[in-house]
């Protein structure tokens, strides 16, 4: 599925993000940016041991935050590390740290002058959150940002799903979230 908000095409996919060409991909870090499973492991897996120094060089990133290091041996010239937060019920600050998480992330590629970035479903794996909640706080944050910075750097959004089934989910949130801002 593939929209325009303002500038930015916003397309979302089904595939393996660390073979996504962008100019970065987003990885699911943790905030000691020590590596991990899911996401982060196939990235430092893909990319090689430059992103790991770079992440011990920086050291640690708050939740709701983002860093960015080489791609290294990756098709993308750099990786975001967006540290999404742990779900622990909801009734926290999760929502806001998952949508600090997207924002920052993409204030970074916007500083970096990249032209497009993918971002896997942030903190729906090993922490836990609900994928419909989680995936309606990021498209929301995508179409925030990009209404909210029209000269922006970013042309090209993608989000690259594992599965079939949450790549349905988000395009069944973005067609819901489109019905309240039609273009
Ligand atoms: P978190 O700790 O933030 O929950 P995970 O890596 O456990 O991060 O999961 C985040 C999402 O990334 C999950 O939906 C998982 O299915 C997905 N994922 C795992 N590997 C890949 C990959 N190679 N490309 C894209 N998404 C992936």
């Amino acid at each position: 599925m593939e929209v325009k908000i303002g500038k930015c095409r916003l397309i979302i996919k089904q595939g393996d993000i660390t073979k996504e060409d962008t100019d970065a991909i987003v990885n699911a870090a943790n905030t000691r940016l020590a590596g991990g499973g899911g996401v982060d492991g196939a990235i430092h897996r893909a990319g090689g041991p430059e992103i790991a120094e770079q992440c011990r060089k920086i050291g640690s990133c708050p939740t709701g935050g983002a860093v960015i290091t080489t791609g290294g041996l990756l098709p993308a010239k750099y990786v975001i590390h967006a540290v999404g937060p742990i779900y622990r019920g909801g009734k926290g600050k999760e929502a806001e740290l998952l949508r600090s998480a997207y924002l920052s992330s993409l204030e970074l590629a916007d500083k970096y002058n990249l032209r497009s970035v993918a971002f896997p479903s942030i903190s729906t794996g090993a922490y836990g959150y609900p994928i419909k909640e989680a995936s309606l706080i990021a498209l929301q944050a995508i179409i925030d940002f990009c209404q909210s910075h029209p000269q922006t750097s970013l042309e090209e959004i993608r989000f690259v799903l594992f599965t079939p089934h949450d790549k349905e989910v988000y395009i069944q949130s973005l067609e819901e979230l489109m019905e309240n801002f039609p273009q």
